[in-house]
């Protein structure tokens, strides 16, 4: 949790989600404290349980800190980077020449800094001459830019942050606000503490942590999106709602839209049949949408990672466009982005379908225009390919050489299984990250080692247009270097010195702002004209800010106010939205739906959020929740191992049965990869199917089905140490406060547990402090291993998955010295203390456990969230758990009325 800076701070951008928090890091000799700024427009000082464990994510441990290069035998070896640099440019260099510029790619991410992107995009465009340059922002709201584009014939987002607080009605689509951007649920949350009047409708098949503050949800069939807007645009229509004279002066196209969503969803009845959403409820939501004028849509990735994820964003814009809900306080349609700085690739192009600074590849004008001001010898003339298309072009040896930068894609892309195999068989893959350890590193020829947050300087752009600077607060370690100045060199080694000469980040922003400003007489709204000429002081000390920026340093906070849209004629387009189910249907096979999406503590591929120990005690394994009734019918029970498989791959993860899920869906966060789970890449199960218009993959929609993963046995392993254990045909791994946790289960058992446990504990020695307990009868064997009286680790065994609690025995980490009722207490199997088993961990920022919490509920006749906080402080920092403490409140009572 924050703690109170005591040195000078330096005020950053936190690297995770598109919310873009404002952070305040200060460097003392033992740490880095982190507090959120106070002062920042996005998050007025608060941050999440991922931003405020920032500090503990910034160690050396794990990173890649040298170039590296494979040879033939798979080894890889340490060089400089002047010898790297040489090897990748010559190569691509190489490629080019023999099989076109089209042959080589790079992969980038949401992750890089506006000017690492821009850089990498300025390379492939404009000097190497292909388009073939996407990024891991296409699984993220690669839709939702289609949609803008579409709509209002550029890529703009026309709602802020401020909006939220000034609406009388949010609608959350497709979007677990409370988990994936916590610091916006916060700020709704209080929203409607202060107005009460405000209503939250949840329109997401899963009942999420979100719906605590709904006053609806609407649990909709997944991907039935369309239908549902459609309706709502035909109801809007009905119930002449329509703004006339808004729709005549400003936009084009209703007439179309219009028919065909009576076409397709006309009726209540009809819509609520195609939905599976009761229709009084679906009534309740569209009276409440023509009752509001202040209305925002929000949504996120429920609605952009689909195969029809372009037409459900139109969908939801043309609600607003037909009531005029759009570009005033309070309204519009809200694309919230995932990654921190996925609207920044956007804006310099970072898409292989884009050019740079919103202009089109399409237009020759435009290509002229960049073209003549990178002064570069090519520019690519036609799209690229994007991510999925991408990587089966790898597949199929058409792209021979990838440069894939800050991103995962073996865990993150949908078909993972293909992507590796295409990886291992291209001629060249290099691979710029933070850290050694990744499933996408492993398939490398060359590691080149990135700047990591605090170490590198540039800016990012948020989900409100919001542009902050990410500041360097650490010094780079060992052979790091930032983004940009990697691909710089590369570039001047491949002969294109005179566009790569760059020495700082900020000389990188100045070309890209003058770029966007660039003959642009208001045709394009993204122009940062008024920061072309910061000086280095200006840089440094630049306040997040909203483009566009037309005069020095001044942002603008709405957009299109006047009506006044992108396309040449002003207007925006309604765009008719027919839609469709997805394209794998669920069968007799795979008679279940596998949704994705990310749990409340971890990030991506939990490269830097699973170093933080409190992170990861949430949720600390791979899980599937399914419908209570389905793992009936299913023959599986809550808490077994079970194996997911789709037509694409399988994984196993430990079955939950949360009551969130629908019948007939199954969820599964994407966070676990190889480097924490023998094999949790839900990646590897989702179908490759992609939305015609943007790209972006169907992740939320893939059929599948479950069955029981059969062991003799299961267990775990607390240790100081790494281990690697032998026997077990499954194991998780997670990083808890002074030991590692490994969840374990495997098939071939022992008569006589102790030579095994023994040997993994390293207490081979007789002499050893050694406790052990078996219990031939149930065959439950324990151990601990004890040196200098602490506990060094330990391992418990079971037949059954019902083992003793590790948040008891993690505590026992931290103890000096064993007592005698501890010890008491391993070969028991329980604590002994009472109060000394926390339980699982429900508040990160303070470590309250949910034995804690269902104690003092008990004995202080606690009812409220508030006198939970006051009483143990769970909830009162990022706020994230509070739903969670709700819950615990209502079972509770339910518990004592029964
Ligand atoms: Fe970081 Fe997003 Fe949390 Fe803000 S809400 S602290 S940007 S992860």
């Amino acid at each position: 949790m924050p703690t109170e800076p005591s040195a000078a701070s330096i005020k950053t951008t936190c690297p995770y989600c598109g919310v873009g928090c404002g952070v305040k890091a200060t460097v003392t000799a033992h740490e880095v404290i982190i507090n959120g700024d106070d002062e920042h427009p996005a998050n007025f000082g608060r941050l999440c349980s991922k931003g405020s464990a920032l500090g503990e994510t910034l160690n050396l441990d794990g990173r890649l800190l040298a170039p590296q290069i494979r040879d033939d035998s798979g080894a890889l070896h340490e060089t400089g980077w002047d010898d790297v640099l040489n090897r990748v440019a010559d190569k691509f260099k190489q490629v080019i020449a023999d099989h076109g510029p089209d042959a080589v790619a790079f992969y980038v991410s949401g992750q890089l800094l506006t000017e690492d992107y821009y850089i990498a995009n300025k390379l492939m465009k404009g000097f190497i001459g292909s388009a073939n340059i996407d990024t891991n922002s296409r699984l993220c709201m690669s839709s939702a830019v289609a949609a803008h584009k579409r709509a209002f014939g550029e890529d703009v987002v026309p709602v802020n942050y401020d909006d939220l607080e000034a609406a009388e009605l949010i609608v959350l689509v497709g979007s677990n606000t409370a988990w994936c951007h916590p610091i916006v649920y916060q700020r709704i949350v209080k929203a409607k503490e202060n107005n009460p009047q405000l209503k939250i409708v949840v329109v997401d098949p899963r009942r999420t942590a979100t719906c605590d503050i709904a006053d609806l949800h609407l649990p909709l069939i997944a991907g039935t999106d369309v239908w549902l807007f459609n309706g709502l645009l035909s109801h809007l229509h009905q119930h002449k709602l329509h703004d006339a004279a808004f729709i005549s002066e400003h936009t084009r196209g209703l007439g179309k839209a219009l028919l065909v969503a009576e076409n397709t969803a006309g009726s209540i009845a009809s819509v609520a049949k195609t939905c599976g959403v009761n229709p009084s409820a679906l009534e309740e939501f569209y009276a409440l949408f023509a009752r509001h004028s202040r209305v925002i849509t929000l949504f996120s990735q429920g609605v952009n990672q689909s195969s029809q994820g372009t037409d459900k964003a139109n969908a939801i814009i043309n609600c607003h466009l037909l009531t005029g809900r759009i570009s005033k306080p309070g309204m519009g349609p809200f694309s919230i982005t995932g990654q921190p700085n996925a609207m920044g690739g956007r804006e310099v192009g970072g898409l292989a379908n884009m050019l740079a600074a919103h202009m089109d590849l399409e237009d020759a004008t435009h290509r002229q225009l960049v073209q003549t001001f990178w002064e570069s010898p090519v520019i690519a003339d036609k799209p690229g390919l994007k991510a999925v298309d991408l990587f089966k072009a790898i597949h199929a040896g058409k792209v021979k050489a990838v440069w894939i930068m800050a991103t995962n894609p073996v865990v993150s892309l949908p078909d993972a299984n293909k992507v590796k195999a295409a990886l291992q068989k291209c001629e060249l893959v290099v691979v710029s990250d933070v850290v050694m350890n990744t499933d996408t590193n492993h398939c490398a020829h060359v590691l080149l080692p990135a700047a990591a947050w605090g170490e590198k300087d540039g800016t990012v752009t948020n989900s409100e247009r919001r542009i902050s600077r990410q500041r360097k607060f650490l010094p780079l370690p060992a052979q790091a270097k930032p983004d940009w100045w990697i691909i710089c060199e590369v570039a001047r080694r491949m002969g294109f010195a005179h566009g790569f000469n760059f020495n700082s980040a900020r000389e990188i922003f100045l070309e890209h702002a003058a770029l966007s400003a660039k003959d642009n007489h208001g045709e394009r709204v993204f122009n940062l004209d008024g920061l072309t000429c910061l000086s280095e002081s200006e840089f440094d000390e630049l306040q997040p800010i909203q483009w566009p920026v037309l005069e020095k340093k001044v942002g603008t906070a709405r957009v299109y106010e006047e009506g006044r849209y992108s396309f040449a004629d002003h207007k925006a387009r309604f765009v008719p939205t027919r839609p469709h189910m997805p394209k794998h249907a669920r069968n007799e096979e795979y008679p279940l739906v596998l949704n994705t999406g990310r749990i409340r503590d971890q990030w991506h591929t939990m490269t830097r959020t699973g170093k933080a120990a409190r992170l990861n005690t949430h949720i600390p394994e791979p899980f599937v929740d399914m419908h209570p009734q389905d793992a009936l019918l299913y023959g599986v029970r809550e808490g077994e191992l079970v194996r997911v498989a789709t037509r694409w791959g399988s994984m196993i993860a430990r079955l939950k049965c949360s009551g969130e899920v629908p019948r007939r869906m199954i969820f599964v966060p994407i966070h676990w990869n190889g480097a924490y789970s023998s094999d949790a890449r839900v990646g590897a199960l989702v179908n490759p199917v992609v939305d015609p218009a943007s790209g972006e993959p169907e992740l939320k929609h893939t059929p599948a089905r479950v069955a029981s993963f059969v062991t003799a046995w299961q267990g775990f392993v607390l240790s100081r140490q790494p281990m690697v254990i032998k026997d077990a045909i499954w194991w998780t791994q997670m990083q808890g406060e002074q030991f590692i946790r490994h969840e374990i289960a495997g098939r071939r058992t022992y008569s006589d547990w102790s030579p095994w446990a023994r040997k993994l504990l390293g207490a081979e020695d007789p002499r050893a402090d050694f406790l052990e307990y078996f219990d031939v009868g149930t065959r439950v064997y324990r151990a601990a291993h004890i040196v200098d009286d602490r506990i060094e680790s330990c391992v418990f065994v079971s037949p059954r998955p019902d083992l003793p609690s590790r948040t008891w025995l993690a505590g026992l980490f931290s103890k000096s010295k064993l007592s005698d009722r501890d010890r008491a207490g391993i070969l028991a199997g329980r604590a002994i203390d009472a109060g000394a088993d926390a339980g699982a961990t429900v508040c990160s920022c303070f470590g309250v456990g949910r034995n804690t919490i269902c104690n003092a509920i008990k004995k202080d006749k606690l009812s409220t969230v508030q006198q939970l906080g006051q009483k143990l402080k769970c909830g009162t920092n990022c706020g994230s758990c509070i739903p969670e403490l709700r819950n615990i409140l209502l079972e509770l009572s339910a518990v004592e009325t029964e």
